[in-house]
């Protein structure tokens, strides 16, 4: 054990120049640039550790169905298997693909610089690096010769950041992998583990008027006075109920633990100053938590708008799901919580705290299908989707041994 360890580090330039390579392949989405090239790179990485190795392109139609206005950009599934006796399968996962750069860059966001021991650019923390912590661990076991019980596999999946659909989520609807346990490489901080994040609802309310010069207003019905109204019951009626919802789970913040809701976080509405407006639109984020029935969620809302239609008979307003990702969460106590909990603290001297993300992950597509699944890599949640993104070096071998301990405690 601590031959393999020792390994790892040895390992420093092997994890700094994949990263390099990695970083430097700019997997923009939206709409999905260069994967091509970062799955025929990876495909390379994983052969040279001995797996076996597989690229499955997301079907033409899946795409036009999930995400129509990129369906020209391919997606890919790339997937490396280890196999050894035994029947439990470890599944490491991680989303290749990283928001744009955006401004206020220093250096170049695609060309990977380090200085005191960070790596600076798009997607070391969120999520290369993790996926540099997986592929470490597995090359110091197989360098080191430690022959595992049961199949260690590996995928790195696109579009996380614009939800996921034709990347995790396709990969296990179309049961390319079935395993027992995931680990998801997303910066949660070397000292801290996901179990399971918070669900979310996007909602979108239009409330309907009726047109008419603002000189003859009483001709028309002023949907935004209409909307004020609305509006005014879901705050004083419906948020109060939503954040009186508390989780059992840890949270990263305290204030993490009560489900809540973000109203009007889009507006739109009116077309010109001198005309009574007949349409206005707004739209709402309720974050939700995993003891939250879904259904549910979305009947608190219709229930305020029937309510507010029978006081207003004049009011027309109609209610739509634009997006929904679904709680995840898996229980401290389970093996693989216990596991990691049990390795990171083998590693870094302490327990590590097991909570629940507030933001939403790709461990929903597998904890509904059954696997047990949670979240812990080497980057900083700080450093996500920010300018002059960075990684800490020292941070991917902690936990690619992290890594490798659990490994040892699931598949023996
Ligand atoms: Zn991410």
């Amino acid at each position: 054990m601590e031959k393999v360890l020792k390994k790892v580090d040895e390992l420093h330039e092997y994890y700094v120049n994949l990263l390099k390579d990695m970083v430097s392949i700019a997997t923009v989405v939206p709409p999905g640039e260069n994967y091509k090239e970062f799955v025929e790179y990876g495909k390379e990485v994983l052969k040279d550790l001995g797996m076996e190795v597989s690229v499955v392109e997301v079907p033409k139609d899946y795409l036009a169905k999930h995400i129509p206005e990129m369906k020209d950009n391919p997606r890919y599934i790339l997937l490396g298997r280890l196999k050894g006796d035994g029947k439990t399968t470890l599944h490491f996962n991680g989303h290749y693909d990283v928001v744009p750069p955006g401004a206020g860059w220093r250096t170049d966001p695609f060309k990977p610089v380090i200085v005191n021991g960070k790596l600076y650019g798009r997607g070391a923390s969120d999520m290369k690096g993790g996926i540099v912590s997986i592929l470490t661990a597995i090359k110091a076991l197989v360098e080191s010769g430690i022959e595992i019980s049961g199949t260690l596999e590996v995928s790195m999946t696109p579009d996380e950041e614009i939800g996921g659909m034709c990347g995790a989520n396709y990969m296990l609807e179309a049961e390319l992998t079935k395993p027992d346990y995931c680990i998801i490489a997303e910066p949660s901080g070397y000292d801290r583990v996901w179990i399971g994040h918070k669900g979310s609802l996007w909602g979108e309310i239009v409330v309907y008027g009726k047109t008419a010069h603002a000189s003859t207003p009483w001709l028309g019905v002023n949907a935004f006075e209409k909307m004020v109204k609305l509006a005014n019951k879901l705050i004083e009626q419906l948020k109060p109920k939503v954040e009186s919802k508390v989780t059992k789970y840890e949270t990263d913040a305290p204030e993490g633990k009560r489900a809540t809701i973000v109203l009007g976080s889009i507006v739109k509405g009116g077309v010109k100053i001198n005309v009574v407006p007949d349409k206005v639109i707004f739209q709402f984020d309720r974050r939700v938590l995993p003891e939250e029935d879904f259904e549910n969620v979305i009947k608190e809302v219709e229930e305020v708008i029937e309510e507010a239609k029978k006081e207003d008979p004049e009011l027309k307003a109609e209610f739509k799901v634009l997006f929904e990702a679904k709680p995840a969460a898996i229980s401290p106590q389970s093996k693989l919580a216990l596991a990691m909990k049990e390795a990171v603290r083998e590693v870094i001297g302490r327990e590590p705290r097991l909570t629940l993300s507030t933001g939403f992950l790709d461990a929903r597509f597998f904890v509904e299908k059954g696997i047990e699944t949670l979240t812990y890599g080497p980057g900083d949640l700080s450093q996500a989707h920010v300018a002059n993104e960075y990684i800490e070096l020292s941070k991917i071998p902690l936990v690619s041994k992290a890594y490798i301990l659990s490994i040892m405690k699931l598949l023996k």
